[in-house]
Protein backbone atom coordinates (compact mmCIF):
# COMPACT_ATOMS: atom_id res chain seq x y z
CA UNK A 1 0.00 0.00 0.00
CA UNK A 2 1.37 3.70 -1.23
CA UNK A 3 0.63 5.14 2.25
CA UNK A 4 2.04 2.33 5.03
CA UNK A 5 5.22 2.59 1.87
CA UNK A 6 5.92 6.34 2.43
CA UNK A 7 5.13 5.85 6.45
CA UNK A 8 8.42 3.55 6.51
CA UNK A 9 10.25 5.78 5.14
CA UNK A 10 9.55 8.80 6.74
CA UNK A 11 10.34 6.96 9.71
CA UNK A 12 13.64 6.00 9.03
CA UNK A 13 16.06 7.70 11.29
CA UNK A 14 18.56 9.74 10.33
CA UNK A 15 17.62 9.59 7.08
CA UNK A 16 15.92 13.34 5.19
CA UNK A 17 12.79 12.57 3.01
CA UNK A 18 11.99 15.25 0.42
CA UNK A 19 9.18 15.62 -2.11
CA UNK A 20 11.04 16.01 -5.68
CA UNK A 21 9.17 18.03 -7.54
CA UNK A 22 11.78 20.16 -9.56
CA UNK A 23 13.82 16.97 -10.99
CA UNK A 24 10.44 15.39 -11.59
CA UNK A 25 11.62 12.22 -11.56
CA UNK A 26 9.46 9.07 -12.66
CA UNK A 27 9.93 5.43 -11.15
CA UNK A 28 11.83 3.30 -13.41
CA UNK A 29 9.64 0.26 -12.71
CA UNK A 30 5.86 1.19 -12.72
CA UNK A 31 6.60 4.97 -14.02
CA UNK A 32 5.15 6.86 -11.18
CA UNK A 33 6.16 10.82 -10.69
CA UNK A 34 5.16 9.96 -6.64
CA UNK A 35 9.40 9.67 -5.84
CA UNK A 36 11.28 10.49 -2.43
CA UNK A 37 14.65 11.29 -2.39
CA UNK A 38 15.76 10.19 0.23
CA UNK A 39 19.65 11.01 1.44
CA UNK A 40 21.72 8.67 3.16
CA UNK A 41 24.87 8.77 5.52
CA UNK A 42 26.85 6.71 2.74
CA UNK A 43 27.20 10.38 0.78
CA UNK A 44 24.65 8.70 -1.54
CA UNK A 45 21.58 9.95 -2.65
CA UNK A 46 18.52 7.59 -3.46
CA UNK A 47 15.17 7.31 -4.79
CA UNK A 48 12.08 5.73 -3.37
CA UNK A 49 8.67 5.09 -5.27
CA UNK A 50 5.99 5.57 -2.75
CA UNK A 51 3.74 4.31 -5.32
CA UNK A 52 5.01 0.81 -5.88
CA UNK A 53 8.04 0.93 -3.21
CA UNK A 54 10.75 0.51 -5.87
CA UNK A 55 14.20 2.10 -4.95
CA UNK A 56 17.23 2.95 -6.71
CA UNK A 57 19.62 5.37 -7.11
ZN1 LIG B 1 7.10 2.84 -8.81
Amino acid sequence: MPASILGKVVDLPGTEVVRNPITRLDCPSCGSAHVAQVLGDNGGVSYVCTACGHSWS
